[in-house]
């Protein structure tokens, strides 16, 4: 253990350090509260043998002060007086000691006291390595629950806690966002000709070109089968509509043979984009409902293609 003795009696300062080094323990020693403050901020320290009366910060402050650092690690505390001061105990108990010795100090109570010490800073060093295990589990756990697991992209549950962030925000300044909905084309037919197995290939393809190829900004979620969201925080209609035809345009890219998808002859997917403006009380699940609406024109305007909310089919694919 690392033990700091603060006292502003040479005397007592070496007899303790003596037996602290004795016992095997790191022995820290300070001639006043404050320069113990200084140390034990500094520093980690399992031990603290504090004298109550001392220039500068003395005993029951320097408890407080540590009782009240917000940080997991613990400092036992015990407290040194004169007999004169006993009925002081008490309230350096309660200021944050947990144990007290009486001056002039004997070597073999400090001994015990140190015992005990160890066995509390053990239970107290237990403690917090399994609560920082339990938090990186529940961490680890919020996270799976928002990823699918086919593709590693966000799923349904992190798309809707996202986009409630990215709806406050720009109702807070006053900015458009946009979302687009990608539909992979004739997927059915992939998985029928094709297999499931390699259904499920082409859908880690699908969103490995998205996670990778969105913005930083951006984020691609799976929304469910074969349908993904692209949002747009700091887009407007016209950026959203660019951005996803660079999305389309990749995945038509990766030449995946799709023969029952022609004329194209490849895996390609077909996207409807919409816009939320501000102050028009539209909720994102309403801007969502526009972009499938659209969506569903693109499919009928002959798929790979992205097709606008508000906006002429025509108008927007290159196709
Ligand atoms: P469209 O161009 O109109 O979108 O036609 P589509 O065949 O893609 O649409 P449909 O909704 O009829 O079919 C979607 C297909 O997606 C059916 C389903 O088997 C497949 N699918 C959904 N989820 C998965 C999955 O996790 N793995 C695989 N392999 N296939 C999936
Ligand atoms: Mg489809
Ligand atoms: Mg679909």
């Amino acid at each position: 253990m690392r033990v700091l003795v603060a006292d502003d009696e040479t005397t007592t300062r070496l007899v303790v350090k003596a037996v602290i080094q004795k016992l095997g323990h790191e022995c820290l020693v300070a001639a006043d509260g404050s320069l113990a403050w200084t140390l034990l901020q500094e520093t980690h320290v399992d031990v603290l043998i504090t004298d109550w009366m001392m220039p500068g910060i003395d005993g029951p402050e320097l408890c407080r002060r540590i009782r009240a650092e917000p940080d997991g690690s613990y400092t036992y505390i015990i407290m040194a007086t004169v007999l004169a001061e006993r009925n002081d105990v008490l309230a350096g108990m309660q200021a944050g000691a947990d144990d007290y010795l009486t001056k002039p100090l004997d070597p073999f109570d400090v001994q015990t006291r140190l015992v005990a010490a160890e066995r509390v800073s053990n239970l107290h060093r237990q403690l917090a390595d399994a609560r920082a295990e339990q938090d990186r589990l529940n961490r680890e756990l919020a996270d799976q629950a928002r990823t699918d697991p086919l593709t590693q992209l966000g799923n349904r549950l992190r798309l809707r806690e996202d986009l409630q962030r990215v709806h406050a925000h720009a109702l807070r300044h006053m900015q458009a966002y946009s979302i687009a909905i990608c539909d992979i084309d004739h997927f059915k037919v992939y998985n029928d000709t094709y297999g499931h197995p390699k259904g499920d290939a082409a859908l880690q393809q699908v969103a490995a070109v998205l996670s990778s190829d969105v913005r930083a900004s951006d984020a691609a979620y799976r929304f469910g089968g074969e349908e993904f969201v692209i949002v747009y925080p700091d887009d407007g209609l016209d950026g959203a509509i660019v951005a996803t035809e660079r999305l389309r345009t990749a995945i038509e890219a990766l030449h995946v043979t799709h023969q029952g998808n022609p004329p194209a002859g490849v895996l390609t997917i077909s996207a409807g984009v919409a816009t939320h403006i501000p102050n028009t009380g539209t909720s994102p699940e309403a801007v969502l409902e526009k972009a499938d609406q659209a969506l569903y024109a693109a499919k009928q305007h002959g798929r790979n293609q992205t097709a606008a909310a508000g906006r002429e089919v025509s108008t927007v694919a290159p196709s």
